[in-house]
């Protein structure tokens, strides 16, 4: 089986070492010289750690020791299973889990530095276009093509976006190296990527004020150790009674070091399976209402993290708004932005050297600028997923195309199959679906 897989993050890599195993033929598309890190493992920064406790962050969904073992052989005695590793050395690990496929020698493996940017399905394989016109042909292909840049922000001029103050991602190149180490840095977003930035800066020499400016102007919650896992969530059937049993759940844990987070981690292995059985009117509701309080419970920082961020607000040099922006001015000395603030008439502005974009990803395809996905789109073997969330696709991933009928070898794997999961963009999910999609296309 020769398998084309999009996309060298930590997804594709997975995928690719799943397969190798399986000895099939892998060829990988990713225009980045360093495989496995992607957006999330490619940071310097020593403080960007991983938000998940290093006990449950193997890539291998049968060997949930593997990441520690890892850690322990090449970093022997500075890691536990509780700690929260820097994210740079899990992308590193990642590419370990890549070596070690490479290494049991039982597939073919390539990788070519190039982007995708189109595809045709044939009768009985798959073409997949470089940007240098090359044509690659597969028995498959996987699209791990992750987690996709912001389009914009509304309202953004081309003088204030081409003036080298606004940064329209945390991680483009440049965006936390200030030039006036004291002026102030607007975040919009106070998300766990405004986070990375608040701790980014420093690192880089940025000694003045930060504002955070969000909707609702929620930070990320922090994680208490050890969770114990002591309570079983039931299925739920409807949204009202997810609601309703977190509710139940989080009374009961008051006593235990981990509190309301018991319950929310206990609803983990059973979350995408409610969601898949949510009508669309649920699932709409859930994101509109519930979504930004679910994120900030879910998806929570490392203590250290916690700490850190705690000590800026108590001391100034960070403060967060809760709010729109109306409008962004380039002026003499940076940035003005107005921000209308929540629940009140008022609209504050302020001035910042940078302002930079720190809302994570998008997962709307229909604003993807990925030429690969427009693609496909155009063609209609690819579907934006009704609640703008990815793409839409059966339970093992494979694409379900607008004409219906029959379907492509063309699979989507991690942040792409959000919508049909909502759970799909971190490890465990991701490595799950890496391990069943090799199964699929290399059955024993
Ligand atoms: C900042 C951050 C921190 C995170 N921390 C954690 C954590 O602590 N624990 C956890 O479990 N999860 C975490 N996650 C979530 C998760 O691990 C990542 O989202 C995951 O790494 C997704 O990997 P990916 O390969 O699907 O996507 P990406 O990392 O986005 O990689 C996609 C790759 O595809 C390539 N690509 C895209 N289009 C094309 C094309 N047309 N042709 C060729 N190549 C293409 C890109 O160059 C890119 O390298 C974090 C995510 C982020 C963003």
């Amino acid at each position: 089986m020769a398998t084309i897989i999009v996309g060298g993050g930590a997804s594709g890599v997975l995928a690719a070492a799943q397969l190798l195993l399986r000895g099939a033929e892998v060829t990988l598309l990713e225009p980045a010289v360093e495989l496995g890190r992607g957006m999330a493992y490619s940071t310097k920064c020593p403080l960007h750690l991983l938000n998940v406790p290093a006990g449950n962050m193997s890539a291998l969904p049968d060997d949930s020791e593997h990441f520690l073992r890892w850690l322990q052989s090449t970093r022997p005695g500075q890691y536990a299973d509780c700690s929260f590793a820097p994210r740079g050395l899990y992308g590193e690990y990642i590419r370990s889990v890549l070596d070690e496929a490479l290494r049991a020698g039982r597939g073919k493996f390539r990788h070519i530095r190039a982007r995708a940017v189109g595809a045709r399905v044939l009768p009985a394989n798959v073409a997949i276009e470089t940007e240098s016109s090359d044509v690659l042909y597969g028995d498959a292909a996987i699209l791990a093509t992750g987690n996709a840049a912001q389009a914009g922000w509304p309202g953004l001029s081309t003088e204030v976006a081409s003036s080298g103050r606004f940064f329209n991602s945390a991680w483009m190149e440049g965006a936390f190296e200030t030039a006036d180490r004291h002026a102030p840095v607007l975040l919009l977003g106070s998300g766990l990527t405004a986070v990375d930035a608040l701790l980014a800066l420093p690192h880089y020499g940025h000694r003045g004020k930060v504002y955070m400016v969000s909707r609702r102007g929620l930070l990320p919650q922090t994680h208490v150790l050890p969770v114990y896992r002591s309570i079983r969530q039931a299925h739920c059937a409807r949204l009202r009674d997810l609601v309703r049993g977190m509710r139940t759940a989080a009374s009961r844990t008051g006593a235990l070091p981990a509190g309301w987070r018991e319950a929310v981690d206990s609803i983990r292995p059973e979350t995408n399976r409610c969601w898949q059985g949510f009508t669309v009117t649920e699932q709409r509701r859930f994101l509109r209402h519930l979504r930004p309080f679910w994120d900030t419970h879910r998806h929570r920082m490392a203590p250290q993290i916690g700490a850190v961020v705690q000590d800026s607000l108590r001391d100034g040099s960070l403060e967060i708004l809760a709010g729109r922006t109306r409008g962004l001015r380039l002026v003499e000395d940076g940035v003005e932005v107005r921000i209308a603030l929540r629940g009140c008439s008022e609209t504050a502005t302020l001035t910042a050297q940078r302002v930079v974009n720190c809302t994570g990803s998008d997962a709307d395809l229909s604003r993807s600028i990925n030429p690969l996905l427009r693609n496909l789109m155009e063609q209609g073997w690819l579907q934006p997923d009704p609640l703008r969330m990815g793409a839409l696709a059966d339970d093992r991933g494979a694409l379900l195309p607008a004409r219906g009928g029959w379907q492509p070898p063309l699979y989507a794997l991690g942040p792409l199959r959000m919508g049909p999961l909502l759970e799909s963009i971190a490890i465990p999910e991701i490595r799950v679906q890496a391990r069943d999609l090799a199964d699929l296309l290399m059955p024993e």
